[in-house]
């Protein structure tokens, strides 16, 4: 899955079930984590009837099990199922009645009762049903588009639950036979290609689809609807595959020709895919969809990938952001085909070996076929943001147990994605690329169609590279223990030696209560400069002890060293004040990956304490001036935050004010406001941060002067009454919304809110909803910020509105008497997934001692209701504490220095 799950309610807690495998009938209770094992599923058949213009929909389960001991019960999932009628049948076709009871209606917990004890053996188990089409975007739920109803699916992480009874654990696999019927006039698709159309009664037709190859329940998917389905071009045989695989685009009717620059990138991905692992695409289709709302960005089903539409629907229009996402996205869902599809976790603990793997390969793909991504540095970035979480006692860990539902829903964070990428790429780094990539090729081989642990994939890996225990107790240490190392670094000379003296502890920012000692296996890489020319070596070393030495030869003394060598550690360090002296001097001459790195060390000295405001304007115009946009734009989140928390008096806004003017400005003016033919997309993303950067955070005049001026062209209707949107330049859109509502107030939010009623191209949408949510002045901030509650705003579309409000202090205030007044509503409409993100969504920018107190006083008591509410209010609380001692510790006048 990718990226940006909501929040939401739900419930309960999971805890592992014991059963006593010698009692002749298990005698147990509703099993609310794992299922017990006495029962297997072999296979479902599963038949659906659907009217997307309905409510509701039927369904028929048929499940093969095996039962593996005597019983008079068994336990399963099913969620909101209305079950009419229960059979079983047994190897020798004789029928038994049962009877289906929600055990725990809250967990999706039913039992299957039989009435008497059932000998061990094979049975078919068949429940037919009714269910309500979810209004939250989990299970089979329904959305509009353009009036139209369309009906989708979304199974992870435990929705399956809510389509159709079954075991709903990703440990089993088993192949799944669909059937789905609907009106004739409408399209119906799912993981496999179809086998047979059969006419029935009253204008319906019956699809079958041929069996797919073994499957969590996680991974089943449909969907129905008058949807326009369009022919990519063909993926092509390769070494790895006898056969061509079909390829297809499905979008909501009349978007068809929108999803065709998608689909033209599609067969280069998967084949690059397959040289990677030296494995075919193993499913017997692809088909990419664009659904008109979805909680996630995107979902790997196999054969069926679903993305949220703005990342399948592009023309000319759609923003540079959305391009390039729809690559990575794309080539992350398509990973996924291996690492998650082909070779599944049997846990969610292992979510990581899906995430991480998928997010990892994403990089490299895009980094293959599309080198001015710079994919290279986005990783690089990506883990610097990660590092910052996993600062925060209340952090998960890679590998974080799962002790109830809200843990399964809050492990999609930056930890498992973007922390777990940077971990496989040190490893990666550390054993080689060719060696890493024969382990995993090997871990696929053996694993496909199956399960997999962390265990295997990292003995794959060290029986690949030949590593003993060492590697692999290093590898864990990073999966099995939260935090990011800090290591120390001081160059001597000894004995004629330049010696680089290494020690680890915890990273912990200005505040924290967390223990800094702490242990890793880290590979620690150091670049080093060996003469006054640009010659420079690498030497690399695995820190496992508290504290090392590293020899570095051909060094002088006046040598400069990087030590963490193409930002390739998943490490923070902090060096001797002589050494990041010569290493400042030298900062030029670094490649853009150590660039990188020495901005996020000025970034986390800064959230350390270690340095003051004055040290981070001073590094800003060194970085600033970079060709790369990662590199110009590293230090933006330590001066969006002084701007935010420490621009207090009319001198130190002015300081800051200044410096943006002078360092910033002119690489905007250098892009102009507008595209320009032929230049980088690199550049449009740089110039859209720029401007946003400029214009919203340090309100700069001049700047919001000209997005206002491309806004009040936008805020004009054309003839059929929509607005002029594309006048504005759509990789700014948003931030120009952004200054139209701040600047022109209630007209422009009547505008806006109009238009959100007659207006369904995706990015457009999101660039209201970030216009309307950025809204600064009461009265329209409240009417914004109602909206997402209001059925013009879809599910998936509340918290973009929430997230862009830009208030400040008293904004906050104004929020948070709004939340706490309108909460059930809020968490009644976005339904039942991650409780987790609620607390950062309508408090996230909270620092204050007395913000920290309130959250904590109004979560506490919803924890038992709220899933996942307990990791986002801990992790939410400290970040609001941190933020607050930060604040504390700032010097007035360092900022003027
Ligand atoms: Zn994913």
């Amino acid at each position: 899955m990718c990226t940006t799950r909501r929040f939401t309610l739900a419930a309960l807690a999971i805890s592992i079930t014991s059963f006593n495998a010698a009692a002749a009938t298990p005698n147990d209770a509703a099993p609310l984590g794992k299922l017990p094992r006495w029962v297997q599923p072999l296979a479902y058949h599963l038949d659906f009837r659907i009217d997307p213009r309905q409510t509701d929909y039927s369904g028929n389960a048929t499940i093969d099990i095996e039962l593996k001991q005597a019983a008079d019960h068994l336990w399963l999932h099913g969620q909101d199922l209305n079950v009419s009628k229960v059979t079983l049948t047994d190897a020798a076709k004789k029928i038994h009645s049962a009877q289906y009871k929600a055990a725990a209606p809250k967990e999706g917990v039913a039992e299957l009762d039989f009435g008497k004890i059932l000998p061990a053996g094979r049975y078919s188990v068949s429940l037919e049903y009714r269910a309500p089409f979810n209004q939250q975007l989990e299970g089979v739920y329904k959305v509009s588009s353009q009036g139209a109803p369309y009906v989708i699916t979304q199974m992870e992480a435990i929705s399956a639950r809510y389509a159709f009874p079954g075991f709903d654990e990703p440990a089993f696999k088993t192949p799944f036979t669909l059937s789905l019927s609907a009106p004739e006039n409408q399209v119906a698709v799912a993981n496999t290609q179809q086998v047979a159309e059969q006419k029935l009664e009253n204008g319906w037709h019956k699809l079958s689809f041929a069996p797919t190859r073994p499957l969590p329940t996680y991974l089943v998917a449909f969907a129905v609807g008058p949807w326009d389905v369009v022919d990519g071009p063909q993926i092509p045989a390769t070494q790895w595959r006898k056969q061509p695989i079909p390829l297809r685009g499905i979008a909501p009717q009349g978007e068809g020709a929108r999803i065709k620059p998608a689909l033209a990138q599609t067969p280069a991905i998967i084949t690059a895919l397959e040289d990677y692992f030296g494995f075919g695409y193993p499913f017997d289709k692809v088909d990419l969809l664009a659904a008109p709302d979805f909680a996630a960005g995107a979902m790997e089903n196999p054969g069926l990938v679903t993305f949220r539409d703005f990342l399948m629907l592009l023309d000319a229009h759609s923003p540079a952001n959305n391009v390039r996402s729809s690559f990575n996205v794309a080539a992350h869902e398509l990973a996924h085909q291996w690492f998650g599809d082909t070779v599944t976790m049997p846990w969610w603990d292992d979510l990581w070996l899906n995430e991480a793997f998928a997010t990892w390969m994403q990089s490299k793909i895009t980094q293959q076929l599309h080198p001015e991504y710079h994919a290279d540095l986005e990783l690089i970035s990506s883990a610097n943001r990660a590092m910052q979480s996993d600062s925060l006692v209340s952090v998960r860990r890679i590998r974080q147990p799962i002790t109830n539902n809200g843990d399964i829903e809050t492990a999609f964070d930056g930890i498992t994605y973007q922390k777990g990428a940077a971990v496989l790429n040190m490893f990666e780094r550390y054993l080689g690329a060719d060696v890493f990539r024969q382990g995993v090729r090997a871990y696929i081989q053996q694993h496909q169609f199956s399960n997999a642990t962390a265990d295997d994939l990292v003995g794959a890996l060290a029986k690949a590279s030949g590593k003993d225990q060492r590697f692999a107790k290093a590898m864990r240490s990073f999966l099995d223990q939260s935090g990011v190392p800090l290591v120390d670094t001081a160059l001597t000379w000894e004995n004629g030696q330049a010696v680089l003296h290494l020690k680890q502890q915890r990273y912990l920012p200005l505040g924290s209560t967390g223990e800094a000692k702490r242990l890793w296996g880290i590979p620690v890489c150091v670049r080093y400069s060996v003469d006054a020319a640009a010659a420079s070596k690498t030497k690399c070393e695995l820190l496992d002890q508290e504290q090392g030495k590293m020899v570095l030869p051909g060094a002088t003394a006046a040598s400069w060293y990087m030590p963490n060598a193409d930002a390739a550690g998943y490490y923070r360090f902090d060096m001797a004040h002589a050494d990041l002296a010569r290493l400042t001097d030298n900062l030029a001459s670094l490649p853009n990956t150590e660039q990188l790195a020495y901005a996020d060390a000025i970034n986390a000295g800064f959230n350390r304490g270690d340095l003051d405001a004055s040290a981070v304007l001073a590094a800003a115009p060194r970085l600033a001036q970079s060709s790369s946009r990662e590199v110009a734009t590293a230090l933006l989140p330590s001066l969006q935050w002084l701007s935010k928390y420490e621009a207090r008096t009319d001198a130190q806004h002015a300081r800051l004010t200044e410096l943006a003017r002078q360092v910033y400005l002119p690489r905007l003016q250098q892009f102009g406001y507008q595209r320009r033919a032929n230049e980088s997309q690199d550049d449009a993303l740089l110039r859209a941060t720029l401007a946003e950067f400029l214009a919203l955070d340090i309100k700069l005049p001049e700047v919001r002067k000209t997005l206002l001026a491309q806004g009040d062209q936008a805020l004009q209707t054309n003839a059929d009454g929509k607005l002029e949107l594309t006048r504005a330049n759509p990789d700014l859109l948003r931030s120009v919304l952004a200054v139209s509502t701040q600047e022109r107030g209630t007209p422009a939010i009547d505008i806006l809110i109009k238009a959100l009623g007659n207006t369904s191209e995706p990015a457009q949408r999101l660039a209201i909803l970030s216009g309307l949510g950025a809204a600064t002045a009461s009265a329209n901030a409240e009417r914004a910020r109602n909206l997402a509650l209001d059925p013009l705003v879809k599910v998936g579309e509340m918290s973009t509105l929430l997230r862009a409000s830009r208030e400040d202090g008293e904004g906050r205030e104004a929020m948070w008497k709004w939340f706490t007044a309108n909460h059930e509503q809020l968490v009644n409409r976005s339904g039942d997934s991650s409780g987790g993100k609620l607390p950062a969504l309508v408090a996230g920018d909270a620092c204050s001692q007395s913000e920290a107190d309130r959250l904590t006083a109004f979560f506490e008591p919803m924890l038992g209701k709220l899933t996942g509410a307990e990791r986002g209010l801990a992790q939410t609380r400290e970040n609001t504490l941190l933020c607050t001692a930060l604040r504390d510790k700032q010097d007035p006048a360092a900022i003027l220095r």
